[in-house]
């Protein structure tokens, strides 16, 4: 018998999702103007929930984003036939051949890539997008080497070794709509009168200024899409947004305590009873991706009732408060997310961190169905 702990994902809830992203877009732009397309995020193995698993619902996008070669060729063979991009662009100059074998388009953000290109010439111009650093300090040709690039890569269209140069940047503060303006002002100036398409908005910078995201050619949604909340500060909930969860991680429970007045939880007794205290143990750990630093108080459904996490996270096995759930027993469902009103970025904002880390971390160990809805 496998252990009960299992995540469901919700492809349709992705394709939901991508309309969401469309509809406050349309809500946002001028009557009549075009909207952008949308590249939908899927990278970390489609945020934790699996590419192939999730293509159904990606596929309502216009393109499909990621940084590892190996996952954009999963996509190809699963049977994706339209755009995709390379949000790191390539590492060495061998990956070159696979991105014209498979029709990949790339950032490139250093020169060492144009370099690559000229030396290995693909005898199939590239599509790519250049990417300017707009204060973000990761990736991208600072503004001031902006022109000098886009002049390289000019030259190397010239030769037949590019076909499309767009042009990138990414968001630090993407919830912040005074942040967005300026990195917007910052990003005109240095790609004034180049042609080609404009790619910058991420999901905090799509709902938090659609207005601008709107006038752009192509969006880049990810957590989004797997209805977590892109705000940090979770100020605006998924929920609130229009988003649908796209997994739900659930357990049962196998044992139950009667935990005296005084009697300690788990490794360390880090909860101590004040009272008689009836426990719950629920199949699912550290070793499974819940959070071992989630404290006493993270919140968790048993029987349908939203009651907390109690003691320190196992690796197997985390206890949770059973006396606002009289009708529990072993056996009993537990929703560790996703379901039942308990969206991950509680879970997340209790453990410290963001509904990112919660779901790209579940571990192989945990059987993932497709909810065929
Ligand atoms: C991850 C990523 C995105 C998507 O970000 P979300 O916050 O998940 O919407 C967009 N653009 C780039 C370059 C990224 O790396």
């Amino acid at each position: 018998m496998p252990r009960p702990l299992h995540a469901t994902v919700f492809p349709s809830a992705l394709a939901h999702n991508v309309a969401t992203v469309r509809r406050c877009l349309a809500q946002a732009a001028e009557p009549g103007a075009s909207l952008p397309r949308v590249w939908a995020v899927i990278k970390a193995n489609a945020y934790g929930h699996g590419i192939e698993r999730m293509l159904p619902g990606a596929s309502s996008a216009d393109g499909l984003a990621m940084l590892d070669l190996e996952e954009a060729v999963r996509c190809r063979e699963a049977g994706w036939a339209g755009p995709v991009m390379l949000l790191e662009g390539f590492f060495e100059p061998a990956d070159l051949a696979v991105l014209e074998r498979y029709r990949l388009c790339a950032v490139v953000h250093d020169a060492s890539q144009l370099d690559m290109i000229r030396s290995i010439r693909p005898r199939q111009p590239l599509d790519i997008y250049l990417k300017l650093n707009t204060g973000m300090n990761r990736l991208g040709f600072a503004p001031g080497r902006y022109r000098a690039a886009y002049d390289e890569a000019l030259a190397l269209r010239a030769q037949g070794l590019l076909g499309s140069i767009g042009h990138a940047t990414h968001f630090a503060s993407g919830d912040s709509p005074e942040h967005v303006t300026h990195v917007a002002g910052i990003f005109d100036r240095a790609t004034l009168d180049m042609p080609g398409a404009r790619s910058l908005c991420n999901s905090a910078a799509i709902f938090g200024s659609p207005a601008f995201a709107a006038r752009t050619d192509w969006v880049r949604p990810g957590i989004c899409l797997y209805g977590a909340t892109p705000f940090d500060d979770g100020a605006v909930s998924a929920q609130a947004l229009g988003l649908r969860p796209a997994m739900a991680l659930r357990s049962t429970l196998i044992a139950e305590q009667h935990v005296q007045a005084g009697g300690g939880v788990g490794y360390g007794a880090r909860f101590v009873a004040d009272r008689p205290t009836r426990v719950g143990i629920v199949a699912c750990g550290y070793a499974d991706g819940y959070p071992r630093h989630a404290p006493t108080g993270t919140p968790v459904v048993v029987h349908g009732v939203r009651t907390r996490l109690v003691g320190r996270v196992s690796m197997d096995m985390l206890a949770v408060d059973l006396q606002p759930v009289p009708e529990a027993q072993v056996g009993s469902p537990v929703t560790l997310w996703g379901a039942d009103g308990l969206s991950v970025d509680e879970v997340a904002a209790a453990a410290g961190t963001i509904g990112y880390e919660l779901l790209t971390a579940v571990t192989a160990r945990v059987p993932m169905r497709t909810a065929q809805d």
